[in-house]
């Protein structure tokens, strides 16, 4: 084998212009020709993990499947490369720090002053290497939060660096860029990425390649200018307007020659791709899109959620594996999915609102924390289950749909969680033993409920129809789980039990008798889903949809 090959991708100008995708991108390009790829995110916060943050700061917590709270671009990486990150591919400054403070103190530097640099660059690059090494990846693609000229990034730009100088022939820079049109111009403008490039050159970094994210297509004059005023060669700087969809980009990289010029750049010969070539090749992709492009039939999908608003924006970031699911599922049946994104907030001030959800073929809840809006999701699940719309409840919705049932169904009018209510009459849903101790003393990161778990279904469920399988694993994020001693009053009120963890005998998933599709997990299984093998429940729950539009 070659030496490892290091990858690094950086962004210039702005934020949000696809970064995440880009990295994606070129680990599936570099894998659909025979390689091993991993991946891995360095982000600039502090917070040890993403699991603190508010979705609406921060954007979906995206669960591994060793328990970690990670940034949502690994969410991305897995469904791009199907293929399952662990933690070891995630950093942050705070996790960085956590261990060279922690080193000091078990004096591992020897005596030596231990200062920010070399000694933080020099943890991120042990970091790095260790994500490859348990990997045996042929490239680490390492995409690098934030922007170039940020404070936040700095020493994440000074191991990659440092690592560049160790090993010059082995690591290649790429810096995705932003080309804005002002609109009372009508013209690209080139200077913003100069501007870029000047600033990695200032951090001692040279882009090997230029990705030209913009509205629209590079043409050859502006692309002749980056060549000249960012010292690259023409053919490395990679047009990429805005595409249809993000499972295109891969298939753009690769008509543009992007693939050949990075094995050509890290001295890589171009592998034979075997009989058995990844299931996630590029062709896939190809066929996928070509569903997602022609396909005139939808599906609407209503999501009762509350981490959509911020100022005079609506995010959907916060849920964007679940609408990932969904569309994965959609496609699968060769549906588009519009997903609607419902207020439980509107169903509080005025339960008339609760009628629009009569228009949808399905309903979600995924899931979430607190109590606001709790009152107008357990309304809502009330409205859905008495009207026999599909329902998919996610972790927060498997719980208050259990509370609803109790509620309505099996009349225990104070039915709650003790999240809300830590003293109501009958938690329904209880903090989980462990997790006790955790609260009360502030032991709030990275304590959940975390992970994959096994969990064995009860034969003859619709659950275990979706699957296939007597044995199932999936993810994990909370603190309460559903109260065992409620399970037998649940059951007689039609509500099923359709599985339980081996182990602790938890109860994971609950689904209703004598109702289309009624089904909560405790997990979250949006985080399994992948483009090219959508998750069964998913799938479950769009059939579901499809037949009650057809019956319409
Ligand atoms: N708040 C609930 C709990 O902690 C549900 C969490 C979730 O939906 N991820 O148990």
């Amino acid at each position: 084998m070659t030496t490892p090959k290091f990858i690094f991708v950086v962004g210039g100008v702005m934020s949000s212009v696809g970064k995440g995708v880009s990295t994606s991108s070129i680990a599936l390009i570099l894998q659909s020709r025979g390689y091993t790829v991993t991946v891995m995110k360095a982000d600039p916060y502090i917070n040890v993990d993403a699991g603190t943050m508010n979705p609406t700061e921060h954007g979906e917590v995206f669960v591994t499947e060793d328990g970690d709270e990670t940034d949502q671009d690994i969410g991305n990486y897995e469904r791009f490369i199907n293929t399952n990150i662990t933690s070891i591919n995630y950093m942050t400054t705070g996790r960085v720090y956590q261990t060279v403070i922690q080193k000091e103190r078990n004096l591992e530097y020897q005596g030596k002053c231990v200062e920010v640099v070399p000694h933080i660059p020099e943890e991120i690059i042990r970091r790095i290497s260790a994500a490859q090494q348990k990997s045996k990846a042929d490239v680490t693609v390492i995409e690098i939060g934030g922007t170039v000229g940020e404070y936040q990034n700095i020493l994440f730009l000074e191991a990659a660096r440092m690592l560049k100088n160790q090993h010059p022939n082995d690591v290649a820079f790429v810096l995705v860029s932003y080309l804005p049109v002002p609109s009372t111009l009508g013209e690209m403008k080139t200077k913003p990425t100069q501007h870029a490039v000047r600033l990695m050159n200032e951090a001692g970094l040279q882009p090997d390649f230029i990705i030209a994210r913009a509205e629209r297509m590079l043409d050859d004059v502006r692309c002749e200018k980056l060549a000249q005023f960012c010292s690259v060669p023409k053919d490395a700087v990679i047009p990429a307007p805005d595409a249809p969809h993000i499972y295109d980009v891969p298939l753009q990289f690769e008509k543009r020659g992007f693939t050949d010029n990075i094995l050509k750049r890290l001295n890589m010969r171009a592998k034979k791709v075997g009989k058995k070539a990844h299931t996630n090749d590029l062709l896939a992709f190809k066929k996928l899109l070509h569903t997602i492009n022609t396909t005139k039939k939808t599906i609407r999908i209503g999501v009762v959620g509350k981490y959509f608003h911020t100022g005079q924006f609506v995010l959907a970031d916060s849920y964007i594996s679940v609408i990932e699911a969904l569309k994965h599922a959609a496609w699968s049946f060769a549906y588009k999915p519009e997903l609607v994104w419902l207020d439980p907030e509107s169903y509080e001030k005025d339960s008339k609102n609760l009628r629009e959800l009569a228009q949808f073929d399905g309903v979600l809840i995924p899931g979430g924390f607190g109590s606001r809006g709790v009152e107008g999701k357990i309304a809502a699940i009330q409205y859905v289950r008495e009207h026999k719309i599909p329902y998919f409840g996610l972790c927060y919705g498997m719980q208050l749909a259990a509370i609803e049932v109790a509620r309505h169904v099996a009349s225990i009018r104070d039915a709650h969680t003790q999240e809300i209510d830590p003293k109501t009459k009958h938690p329904v849903i209880i903090v989980n033993p462990f997790q006790k101790e955790n609260i009360m003393q502030k032991r709030f990161g990275g304590t959940m409920r975390l992970g994959s778990y096994d969990c064995a279904l009860v034969k003859g469920t619709k659950t275990s129809k979706a699957y296939g399988k007597a044995v199932i694993s999936e993810r994990h994020r909370h603190r309460y789980e559903f109260n065992n001693a409620y399970r037998t009053i649940l059951e007689e009120a039609g509500m099923r039990v359709s599985g339980t963890n081996p182990e602790t005998d938890l109860v994971e998933i609950m689904e209703l008798n004598n109702h289309p599709w009624f089904v909560g997990t405790q997990f979250h299984p949006e985080f399994l889903s992948r483009p090219l093998s959508p998750h069964p429940l998913f799938k479950g729950f769009i059939a579901a949809s499809i037949d009650r539009q057809k019956k319409r």
